[in-house]
Parts: C-alpha cells; sequence; structure tokens
C-alpha cells in the first residue's frame, strides 16, 4: 500500500480500522521528502524527528479513542506561523535564526489534534511575491517542470503538497499566496472568508488582508482540515464569532439551480487561451450539473491590483517596523549608535523586494500623499466590496480563472515587479472584500502544466463555494499529480 498516494481521509479511515499506524504514515513522508527535497527545495526547516515522536503520540491517542479526524496525519506548514522553539524564518535573512516563544493558534490546534508536523516550508520573503523567488534560502521548483516556479507566496506548502512529500499544508494568502501556488502545481488551495481562522501567531504582511488556509489533494480535504482550522479566537481581535459548520457535512448536494456567476472582467486581455479554455469546460460541467450560468459586471475589480498594492505594501511597512535589531530578528554588526545599528539591521536583513515594499508602502502613507494614495486605495476597497454584494444578489458563487497564465518560468518575471504584480489580477479582488475564495485543478495544458479555476463566495459562505467544487470536481476528473524521479 503505497501511504503517500492517499488522500488525508482515507489515511483517517486506514488509521481508524487499524490497518495502518501513524508512524508508518510519518516514516513514508520522510522517505519522500528525503529524496525530493534536494530536487524541490520545498521546506525551510526540517522537523523529521519531531514528526516521529508525535506519531507515536498519535498512535496511542488512536489506541485510547481519544483520536480526531486528522489525528496522526501529518502536515507541512508555511514558514511564517510561529511554531514554539523551532525556527520561523518568513524565508528571510532577517528571521533566520528567529525561535517563537509561543505557538500560532492554527498550530496550537494542529498540536491538540495529534497531527506529527513534518516542517516549515519555504516562501517568498515575508509573503511578498508570486514565485518563491524572493526567498533568501533560494526558490522552490514546480513539481510539474523544475524548470517551473510553483508559485508564490506559499510555493513550498503548494509544492509539497503536489510532490506527495504531505498530505496537507498550510498557507497564508494576502492577495492570491493560496490560490496561485495552489493553481500553478495543481493542487487545492482555500482562502477562507476573513476572520473564519484566526491570525494569532502569522507574522503579518497586510493585517487587513491576511488569511490562513489549507492546501489539499482533493475537495474533500480541504473542507476537513477547514473544520479544524475554522472558529472564533479572542486571542484574534479580527476573529469572528461565527456558529460553527461542518464543511465536509456540505459537501454532495445537489447543485440544481445554483446560480453560478461569470464576471466579464475576468475573461479579457492577458488570459492565456488555454486557461481560458479550460475555465470555461469546467463552467459547462457546472451547468451540466444543473447549473445557471449568469453573465456578471464587477467593474471595479480592474482597479483591484492597484489597491491591492497602496494598501497591503502601506500595511506592510508599518507590520515590518517591528523588525528594528532591537528585541529580536538580524542585528548588524555595525553599532556605532543605535540609529546606525537600526539602519545598518534592516539594510542587511531584508531582501530587495521587501525594502521595495516598505519603500511603496511608506510613501502612500507620508503626509502629503496619504489622501491621494492610501485613502483613495481604501475608497477604491469599498466600491469593489459593492460590486460583489450587488453581485451576489444575483448569483451565489462567481467562477474565474485564478491566474491569467500557467507556471511560469524561473527569471521570467522576477526583474520586472510589475509583471509579477499580474499575477495576483484575479486573486487580490476577494482579499479586498474580505470574503472566500478557492483554487482547484481545472485542467492541464498541451505541455502538461496545471490549470486553476477559482470559486469565489459571499463572506461565510465557504459551504456552498465547497459544495461547487466538490460536484466540479466530480464531474471534471482530477489531474492526478506529477510523476517525479526518486
Ligand atoms: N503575490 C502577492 C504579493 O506579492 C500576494 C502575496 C500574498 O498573498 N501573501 O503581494
Amino acid at each position: 500500500m503505497e501511504l503517500i498516494n492517499k488522500s488525508a481521509l482515507e489515511l483517517h479511515d486506514l488509521l481508524d480500522k487499524k490497518e495502518i499506524t501513524s508512524r508508518e504514515i510519518v516514516e513514508a513522508y520522510i522517505k519522500r521528502i528525503e529524496a525530493l527535497e534536494p530536487k524541490l527545495n520545498s521546506f525551510v526547516t526540517l522537523t523529521l524527528e519531531q514528526a516521529l515522536e508525535d506519531a507515536d503520540k498519535a498512535d496511542e491517542m488512536i489506541k485510547n479513542k481519544t483520536s480526531t479526524t486528522f489525528t496522526g496525519i501529518p502536515i507541512a506548514i508555511k514558514d511564517n506561523m510561529c511554531t514554539y522553539h523551532v525556527k520561523t524564518t518568513c524565508s528571510s535573512k532577517m528571521l533566520q535564526d528567529f525561535k517563537p516563544p509561543y505557538d500560532a493558534t492554527v498550530i496550537a490546534k494542529i498540536k491538540k489534534a495529534g497531527m506529527p508536523i513534518l516542517g516549515k516550508t519555504n516562501m517568498d520573503e515575508f509573503a511578498m511575491g508570486s514565485s518563491t523567488e524572493t526567498s533568501f534560502f533560494g526558490p522552490s521548483k514546480n513539481p510539474w517542470d523544475l524548470e517551473r516556479v510553483p508559485g508564490g507566496s506559499s510555493g513550498g506548502s503548494a509544492a509539497a503538497v503536489a510532490a506527495k512529500q504531505a498530505p496537507l499544508a498550510l498557507g497564508s494568502d494576502t492577495g492570491g499566496s493560496i490560490r496561485q501556488p495552489a493553481a500553478l502545481t495543481g493542487v487545492v488551495g482555500l482562502k477562507p472568508t476573513y476572520g473564519l481562522v484566526s491570525r494569532y501567531g502569522l507574522i503579518a504582511f497586510a493585517s487587513s488582508l491576511d488569511q490562513i488556509g489549507p492546501f489539499t489533494r482533493d475537495v474533500a480535504d480541504s473542507a476537513a482540515l477547514l473544520n479544524m482550522l475554522a472558529g472564533y479566537d479572542p486571542k484574534d481581535t479580527t476573529s469572528l464569532p461565527n456558529k460553527r459548520s461542518d464543511y465536509l457535512q456540505a459537501l454532495g448536494k445537489e447543485i440544481r439551480g445554483l446560480r453560478v456567476g461569470l464576471p466579464r472582467e475576468f475573461f479579457g486581455e492577458g488570459l492565456d487561451k488555454e486557461v481560458e479554455k479550460a475555465v470555461l469546460k469546467a463552467i459547462d460541467a457546472l451547468a451540466t450539473e444543473g447549473a445557471q450560468i449568469v453573465e456578471i459586471d464587477l467593474p471595479y475589480s480592474k482597479k483591484a491590483l492597484a489597491a491591492y498594492y497602496l494598501i497591503a505594501t502601506a500595511e506592510a511597512s508599518s507590520n515590518l517596523a517591528r523588525l528594528d535589531g532591537v528585541r529580536y530578528g538580524h542585528r548588524s554588526e555595525n553599532q556605532k549608535d543605535s540609529v546606525t545599528m537600526f539602519k545598518h539591521s534592516r539594510a542587511e536583513g531584508f531582501g530587495p523586494e521587501v525594502k521595495r515594499r516598505i519603500m511603496l508602502g511608506t510613501y502612500a502613507l507620508s503626509a502629503g500623499f496619504y489622501d491621494a494614495y492610501y485613502l483613495k486605495a481604501l475608497k477604491v476597497r469599498t466600491l469593489i466590496k459593492n460590486d460583489f454584494d450587488a453581485a451576489f444578489k444575483k448569483v451565489d458563487v462567481i467562477v474565474t480563472p485564478t491566474t491569467p497564465s500557467v507556471a511560469f518560468k524561473f527569471g521570467e518575471k522576477v526583474l520586472d515587479p510589475l509583471a509579477m504584480y499580474l499575477s495576483d489580477v484575479y486573486t487580490t479582488t476577494a482579499n479586498l472584500a474580505g470574503i472566500p475564495a478557492m483554487s482547484m485543478p481545472a485542467g492541464l495544458t498541451k505541455e502538461k502544466l496545471p490549470i486553476g479555476v477559482q470559486i469565489i463566495a459571499p463572506a461565510l459562505a465557504e459551504e456552498i463555494m465547497l459544495n461547487t467544487a466538490y460536484t466540479l470536481e466530480k464531474a471534471i476528473g482530477t489531474i492526478g499529480l506529477p510523476t517525479l524521479e526518486v
């Protein structure tokens, strides 16, 4: 039995029936990680010994009947979520030796459930980027084609799930960082409603946009993992006091009569023909299942990228101010006086993309330009939200491409920030509006590269979104995972 080929829920069944142990699962993944890591660089830090110990504890929990759905199932974590006494680097030189004194809420939940953590995954530095090329530890590779990027910023998590180095992973999504890499690596990635999953212990990039969410190989695993992650947390002031939903229970309902919105603005200039074709085919498949397809307009989505890159950089410039070499993080040797120490610590600790964002954000917030840039961007954000409110009066979900193109080659965009920023053209709207969105595979191009389709739903309508995805997955079938020589 090839354990690494099973979905997390399949593994749960096997554990439940006592046909396998958590230790066997973790050992199988360790073998796979060790074989592939030199090629893929999905991880910044591996915690394999701890994972084995946790697997044994999970096997005890299963024996004692104190286990839950994911007990004994390993997971990989993006390296911007705090893990107690385990390095949390944000793929930055600034935090390369940072060991947090506490666990993020999602990590506490994972530990409580008895899930062994395999390691911390690579990402764009401080989650700024769409390719993992801004990582201080070098990029991760796309398992479908090692010459191509896995997307970003959660590229390591996406690559790990696609390459079967982990059955599950966590990522964070500020403007598309779960959905875009999920699309580029052919896995399922979900960004929940803002406030559904606690951000406590997630190192902030842009606090009003950041959300943690799951990477999985199929929709059912995504729903099950969201069950575990979602919930009110008093430690996060933006956490929603929502009632508990069972996302797994929501799957499999008929979608007859479901109104699916097709926003004209997402199918225009810049969209790769093969991507467009696959997404339209997915929409046809939903129609065959009884959905009603409705063309809609989201006129302000054209301004989303501009608003996003003002708001995200403004918040980042403020959030990253704490990294000054004083309390934690890189401290320069050049300590002539405190101001010199601040300057050099930041100059040495941050990479070029992070510096670019801090400068852009500081500029947008500066006294003379605040009204012209930041305030205006906030107004556009409201208009984008209003667009969605109007659209969701007419439709239940919205379906779009996740990205304008498939995985690109290393170096293709990294020297042209604007080209890189365009990767997020279809994903930032959901963050700005605070609504849930997910990406799932819609097919492969002729070159055998994955194509992602995005499903967007109203706030807290994850159940409808996931059920639409589940229906689609059944209708169009999966694309499988890449074959990698070990
Ligand atoms: N690629 C986008 C950016 O660079 C989104 C990043 C993210 O969602 N963390 O800002």
